[in-house]
Parts: C-alpha cells; structure tokens; sequence
C-alpha cells in the first residue's frame, strides 16, 4: 500500500537546544493515520500535518476503551543517523493487543514503513541532547458512533511523535516504590497483557495513593492472592540474587516488555542464570533479609532501566544495594542505551536507522 504524503504549510517552531522538553507535552508537525472499515478492511494510509481529530460524542472509544497503544523512540545516533529500536516488536506486540481487545489485525510491515517515513519527515523534531529522544506513540480506537456494546466496525490507527527529554537529568537514579496491597491491576484471562487504557485508568487511583506518600510508582502484586510479584506501573521489574537474576514469568497479567525480553538476552549473553518464575514478595524479602538481593531495577521504554532503592511493603522498609544503583543495573543501562545510541555493537540487530542526519 502506498502512504500519501500531505506536508504541512506551517511548520511549528521547532524545540530550541537546551530547551526542557519534559515527556510527551510537544508534539512534531506531521502524524501518520490510517482508517478501518468492516468489508475495507485499512485504507489511506497517509502522513497529514499533526492536527485535531474530528470524532462522534458516540464514538465507541470514548464510552467502552476499545483502545491499544505503544511506545517507541527514535534516537538521534552517534554518527548523526537516526535510529529505532527493535519497531518489529512494538508492531507485533501492537497486534497482540488488538488480538485481546478484538480491534482488527494491521501490517507490521506497512506499520514499520509508516513510522519510518514519519520519523524521516520530522526528523529536525529529535532532539540532539544527551538521553534526549522523539517518543513515539502509535495507537488505535474505534470511532463508530453506536453506543451498542460491541467490537467496533470502524477505527483509526494513528502515531503521533513528540519531542521528549532525558528521563532522567542527573544520571541514572534509584527510585522509591510502594508495594500495592489494596488494589490490583490486572488478573489471568484479563486484559494485562495488552497495553491498552483501562489498564491505566484503573492504576491512577493507586499511583496518586502511593505519590501522596512519596513513592514514584507502584508495585503491582497478583490479582488474586496479592503474594506473587506482578510488574511496576509501566516497568517489568528484576531482582538480582546472589546466583540469579529473577523476573516474574509472562502468564497473561504481565506486560511482555520489549527492554525486559532485551534485558533478558543480555543478561544471558553475559553468562548469568536468568530466572523467568514466580516470585513471591515474601520470598524477596526474606532473601533480602539475609543480605541476598544484591541489586533491583525496573525496565521499560521510558526510562529505559530504573534502579529501585526501595519498596515499602506495608510496614516494612526493604532497602536494595544500600539504597544505590547496583554494578549490573548500571551495565545494562549503559549497553542498551548504548546500542540505542548507536554507541556500542550491536550483535542482535535491534537497531534500525531510518536515515542518516
Ligand atoms: C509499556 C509497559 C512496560 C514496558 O514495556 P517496554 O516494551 O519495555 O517499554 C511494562 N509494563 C507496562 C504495564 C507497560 O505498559
């Protein structure tokens, strides 16, 4: 399918060096959009100026959150490319979402060709600071406007990019999690995981709860009996044990994260017993009584590896590694952002460059 291309006839001012970003408040000048009709199947796709959408207070989105999303960034490289980092599997994951939430199947192939031309259109929209990226967020709703309860008819598949900082500005540092005991995010046979919004909108009680006490996010535990450990808001989470790196196994509740299955492969490369298993928050915080969790740390898009200096477990305090960040949660970090970056080798090929500076 050929993309149409529609450029925009008022460029917006571009975000000036050294300018704060923040995460996800500017957006660049083009999108990319492309429709769904029942019997069509997805037509005109096309790159258009970033601009409103025109939707029926009745469209099907709006009342039941038949949505799925993603989250992506492109990197401005080393060498002045530009680069993405594993797309394919964003796409695929895309489609496993829209498996569970019954939105229609898209390309992955036309999807990968949609974000790479946009990213090349808007390519003086990534920022060049250090740790600094154009987030990327492809999404689909369904837009018929029936307030009948039923999978949608008609929907639009939509990436939109903005221009975003480094998450973190001083250097990697550990963060302090509340472990959720009152609320869950998500059971086995739910909608866990996919990444679609419900999942978030039933978290924002929880993580307001859990700010208001000064903890930056939440640990999920399991839907059922609230022992097993589940993953952060939008991290998978690791814990290093003396002989292992443990994760909690994919089982339907956990988001299958693309740093997490990348983190995984590292850690194996580098030699060490990574554990895919149940783990319970007992469990972690016997070991770390006894002094054998060396290190813990989050992963996900966003911050790419998060090291955790605490979670709080009702009246219990469990502080990792002294409350700093651990030697293999610094290695991570400092290989995947670098194979991000264009920086270091790259022996899997996770690293697409969409064009040269
Ligand atoms: C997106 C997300 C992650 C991390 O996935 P990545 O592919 O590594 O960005 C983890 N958990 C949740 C709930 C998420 O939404």
């Amino acid at each position: 399918m050929e993309i149409r291309i529609e450029l925009t006839k008022t460029p917006k001012e571009k975000p000036v060096p050294g300018q704060k970003l923040g995460f996800g408040r500017l957006f660049s000048d083009h999108m990319f959009i492309m429709n769904y009709k029942t019997g069509k199947g997805w037509y005109d796709p096309r790159i258009v100026p970033y601009g409103d959408l025109s939707l029926s207070p009745a469209a099907l989105c709006l009342h039941y959150g038949q949505t799925v999303f993603e989250g992506m960034k492109a990197y401005y490289g080393e060498k002045g490319d530009i680069l993405l980092f594993r797309p394919d599997e964003n796409f695929s994951r895309l489609n496993s979402s829209n498996r569970r939430l019954a939105i229609p199947q898209i390309d992955e192939e036309l999807c990968i060709r949609g974000v790479k031309e946009l990213v090349e259109i808007d390519k003086d929209w990534v920022p060049r600071e250090d740790g600094a990226s154009l987030y990327i967020r492809p999404f689909i709703i369904s837009t018929d406007p029936v307030l009948g309860v039923h999978p949608g008819d008609e929907y639009l598949f939509i990436i939109i990019t903005s221009p975003s900082g480094a998450y973190y500005e001083s250097g990697l540092e550990p963060v302090k999690i509340y472990v959720e005991s009152k609320y869950v995010r998500a059971v086995r046979g739910g909608t866990g995981m996919a990444k679609t919004g419900g999942n978030y909108a039933a978290s924002l009680l929880a993580q307001d709860e859990a700010h208001q006490q000064n903890y930056s996010q939440v640990l999920w535990l399991d839907g059922v009996e609230q022992k097993y450990i589940e993953e952060v808001g939008a991290m998978n989470v690791f814990f290093v044990l003396d002989g292992e790196v443990v994760t909690p196994e994919l089982h339907g509740s956990i988001l299958p994260g693309i740093t997490r299955k990348s983190s995984i492969q590292l850690l194996k490369d580098w030699g060490l017993k990574v554990s895919e298993r149940r783990i319970t928050i007992e469990e972690l915080d016997r070991a770390n009584d006894q002094g054998r969790v060396l290190e813990a740390f989050g992963t996900g898009t966003a911050a790419v590896i998060s090291p955790i200096g605490e979670l709080k477990w009702g009246e219990k305090q469990m502080v990792f590694n002294g409350g700093k960040i651990g030697s293999l949660t610094q290695r991570l970090y400092d290989t995947l952002t670098g194979i991000q970056y264009g920086r270091l080798p790259d022996p899997h090929g996770w690293s697409v460059t969409v064009c040269k500076g």
